[in-house]
């Protein structure tokens, strides 16, 4: 009795290998040459999650489970960024970002914080003269 084997023949592996190392390096390259060096530190405002320096930004912190504007940012623990703006106050208010990004358990009370922009943003629109020339 003869039986004829058939020959297994897996598909031949292709030449992944070449391409996935040329990849690979591609992507290093690209990332050591352009990011990361230039932009500098940012922070991300938890109201409208743009990225942006921290200048433009107001840190806020924790203190006696209160949330707090550190306006001079010396405060220590994790501090949220936030922009000086009443709709990003709002939007990180309804989305719980303020516990979230400060890894506390509960809600917060942003009355410090609400205060602190109403009155940024009072003072800039109320002086149209210093914002101007
Ligand atoms: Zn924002």
């Amino acid at each position: 009795m003869r039986k004829r084997r058939v020959p297994h023949r897996p598909e031949r592996p292709h030449p992944v290998r070449l391409n996935e190392a040329q990849g690979i390096d591609y992507s290093v390259v690209e990332r050591r040459g352009s990011v990361a060096t230039h932009i500098g530190p940012a922070r991300t405002c938890i109201g409208c999650r743009a990225r942006t320096s921290p200048s433009e930004l107001l840190r806020v912190v924790v203190a006696d489970g209160t949330l707090v504007p550190d306006t001079r940012r010396r405060l220590p623990g994790r501090g949220a960024w936030l922009h000086l703006d009443l709709d990003c106050l709002t939007n990180a208010e309804r989305r719980r970002a303020f516990p979230r990004a400060l890894r506390v358990q509960g809600s917060l009370a942003v009355d410090h914080v609400r205060d602190h922009v109403e009155q940024h943003v009072k003072t800039v629109v109320g002086s149209p003269h210093d914002q101007q020339e």
